[in-house]
């Protein structure tokens, strides 16, 4: 047991899916050509005027009543000063003394408890561009300069990278499910820092923090964290103390490396922006976007176990991921046996997607084809088997499986004669076993079962084997 406590507070950015940049009309699509998403706006010409997309006003408040925030009627844009080349106005517009949304929380289930995690506050930034260092030249690309971002930061409220972990896949679940952003940790959509301080376990006052960047992933988080705590307890247990600074992780490694010291960069000089109105949201509106929010997925995964009598653990998996969620309801419109639609998607689809990396929004899999495989299974048509063996090709191929499984000869073979066939074989090519079984070794019936199997490629009906294994042993 280590004599220390941690103590994590993360800063969320999240990306909002708005068809035009924060203040200007230029488009926020990913991976175009370079800066062919500017205009003088974004490009911080002067004397241009940005004009707030009231768009992403709405989706950062629909990410503050989703967690529980208190949002501020007026609100009031400021500028954070620093000076980076991929900041042509060299300040960032974002949001200081009054945000947009403070004072919220989310629950999060950590080893069967829920706990709370406090939300300091929520709002609205642009983002910056992009260096590019190529040899002994660098290039600049502002096409994601002034994309609309929300900053949701915690409360110091995590006790371990686990916690941390959780609460980034909670949140990233509620933000993607609000449709307010595509959610991608790979192209930067949902980014998050961790800041990581430990102190002796029993006491109140916090230890000094550290700032760990580029964490491009769930496991990244967690590796960085978990890598940064025994390097702090290493340096106090040294007799030295931790330096407050922002640290990278690199994932190759493993390990965290000392970027810039918090000291310098602190004085932003935050001060009102003076192009931008206060951000005015009425009553009425806020009651409206308040009652249009989407079913969240904590709601979602209880309605799951209620209603589709599902064991908590599929409706957890299920519903963290708003995709699988839909797709799962879709199929069971279509084949009403929600156990066993939620048994294929927890089962073979999630080897699936962890075995080729391809999410089930990028899979050629469709609800209608799902549908289809649980019934032909419990038609009788295939073995659970074959269902099994043909999961791969729905996946990736997109075909339709009783097609498939007659296309291929897959089709359960439901006549008694061969399969009386068959087991006569395997019990002449196996007279030792035979001998066993008839000895008392009556476990032996499932290597029977599978050499029967085996003979026919997995297509025999398994309750007609056992039932040809019982008559022909006797
Ligand atoms: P900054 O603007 O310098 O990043 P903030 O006060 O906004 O500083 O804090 C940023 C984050 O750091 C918050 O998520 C907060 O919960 C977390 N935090 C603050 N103090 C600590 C600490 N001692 N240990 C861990 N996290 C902390
Ligand atoms: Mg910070
Ligand atoms: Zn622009």
């Amino acid at each position: 047991m280590s004599a220390y406590e941690t103590v994590i507070g993360l800063e969320v950015h999240v990306h909002l899916c708005t068809k035009s940049k924060l203040f200007c009309s230029c488009p926020t699509t990913f991976g175009v050509e370079p800066n062919t998403n500017v205009c003088e706006v974004c490009a911080g010409m002067p004397g241009v005027l940005p004009v707030l997309n009231q768009t992403a006003v709405e989706y950062a408040t629909r990410a503050g009543l989703a967690l529980n925030c208190a949002i501020n009627n007026d609100s009031v844009f400021a500028r954070k000063n620093y000076f980076y080349p991929d900041m042509p106005y060299n300040y960032q517009i974002s949001q200081f003394e009054r945000p947009l949304c403070e004072h919220g929380h989310l629950d999060i289930e950590v080893g069967g408890e829920t706990k709370r995690i406090g939300i300091t506050r929520i709002h609205m930034e642009t983002d910056a561009g992009k260096n590019i260092h190529e040899g002994d030249h660098s290039y600049l690309d502002l096409n994601r300069a002034a994309v609309p971002l929300i900053e949701i930061v915690s409360e110091p409220d995590m006790r371990s990278a686990e916690e941390a972990v959780a609460y980034l896949k909670a949140l990233h679940a509620i933000v993607v499910y609000l449709g307010i952003t595509d959610g991608n940790m790979e192209e930067g959509s949902f980014r998050c820092d961790a800041n990581v301080s430990i102190r002796p376990k029993g006491t109140v006052e916090f230890g000094t923090r550290t700032e760990l960047k580029n964490l491009n992933s769930f496991r990244h988080v967690q590796k960085a964290i978990e890598f940064e705590v025994a390097r702090q307890q290493d340096v106090l247990e040294d007799g030295d103390k931790v330096i407050q600074e922002t640290r990278l992780f690199d994932s190759v490694k493993g390990v965290t490396m000392s970027m810039r010291d918090k000291e310098e960069a602190h004085d932003y000089r935050y001060f009102p922006d003076p192009d931008l109105v206060p951000v005015h949201i009425s009553e009425e509106q806020l009651e409206s976007w308040k009652a249009s929010l989407p079913e969240l997925p904590a709601a979602r995964r209880r309605r799951f176990m209620d209603e589709w009598k599902l064991p908590e653990q599929d409706a957890e998996i299920i519903t963290a991921d708003r995709a699988q969620a839909d797709f799962f309801e879709a199929a069971v419109a279509l084949y009403s046996e929600p156990r066993k639609i939620a048994n294929y998607m927890t089962g073979p689809m999630l080897r699936e997607i962890n075995q080729t990396g391809v999410a089930l929004k990028d899979s050629a899999l469709k609800p209608e084809a799902l549908a289809e495989l649980a019934k032909i299974v419990d038609g009788g048509l295939i073995s659970a088997k074959i269902a099994q063996d043909i999961f791969s090709d729905l996946y990736a191929e997109g075909v339709m499986p009783e097609a498939y499984v007659r296309e291929k000869g897959l089709v359960q073979v439901s006549d008694t004669s061969a399969i009386d066939a068959a087991v006569a074989e395997v019990l002449a090519e196996n007279p030792a076993e035979v001998e066993a079984y008839k000895g008392g070794k009556t476990k032996l019936v499932s290597f029977f079962v599978g050499q029967v199997m085996r003979k026919m490629r997995g297509k025999a009906n398994p309750a007609l084997v056992n039932e040809a294994l019982g008559r022909l042993l006797k």
